[in-house]
């Protein structure tokens, strides 16, 4: 199965990341064929068996999973055990005890790694979170739990639906600037780098996959390309002990 991950961070000591694609799964469609989906109207029993294929091949223990419920907000959830955070849509932690998990079928997965202080973040960021600043927000958190610099931070910025197929409505539109709309197009890649700039961050340290969910649907889960059903990608960052 393929594992998908950033060269930027391919070496990178005690860091551990990692995005799912839809390959490599045994979910019939729409969900076809690993769906990482905790909450779709998939069989769980073939959820449940794409996860230990995932696990298996990510080299993850599904034990130290924690999940933000996500629900296109803005809050920030600080993790120390594994278990799903209610009311959160971005995860950060210290802890070498657990992982970070989010998933996706467009949104984008921000990925944020401190290697001062040795801390991860990994933020869900819909148009709608991100019109609320959730990236700047979870980069902010690490700084207020953490210490974290963000002049010293990395970032990644995963697969997701790109500026060629991103057509958004007036109301999305209308809580952006301009500069990321071309005619009724939102660039939310730009958008969640220009957060993170904006939170300090040094704009070379800010990686850019530029696939597109919805142009790579053979790929990628993408609930645009896929009308709305489609299955859910894991996008997922921890730290290992190191000495
Ligand atoms: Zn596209």
């Amino acid at each position: 199965m393929f594992v998908g991950r950033f060269p930027a961070w391919a070496r990178t000591p005690g860091l551990r990341h990692a995005f799912s694609t839809r390959r490599g799964g045994v979910s019939r469609p729409p969900f076809g064929t690993l769906n990482l989906g905790l909450n779709t109207e998939d069989d769980p029993d073939s959820v449940r068996e794409n996860w230990v294929k995932f696990c298996v091949a990510a080299e993850l223990d599904r034990d130290r999973a924690a999940f933000a419920r996500q629900d296109h907000g803005d809050a920030v959830a600080v993790v120390e055990t594994a278990r799903v955070y209610e009311d959160s849509d971005a995860l950060v932690t210290q802890s070498t005890d657990v992982v970070l998990f989010i998933q996706v079928a467009d949104c984008v997965p921000v990925f944020l790694f401190d290697p001062e202080r040795r801390a991860v973040g990994l933020a869900h960021a819909g148009w709608r979170g991100s019109a609320k600043d959730i990236a700047g927000k979870t980069a902010a958190a690490m700084t207020a739990r953490f210490g974290s610099d963000p002049g010293r931070m990395s970032a990644c910025i995963g697969p997701s639906i790109g500026p060629c197929c991103c057509e958004v409505g007036p109301d999305a539109a209308e809580r952006f600037s301009p500069r990321y709309l071309q005619g009724s197009r939102l660039d939310l890649r730009a958008v969640n780098r220009d957060a993170l700039i904006a939170a300090g961050m040094a704009p070379d340290a800010i990686h850019i996959s530029r696939l597109c969910t919805v142009c790579h649907k053979d790929w990628f889960f993408s609930h645009r390309g896929d009308g709305g059903k489609t299955g859910r990608m894991a996008a997922m960052i921890g730290l290992e002990k190191t000495d």
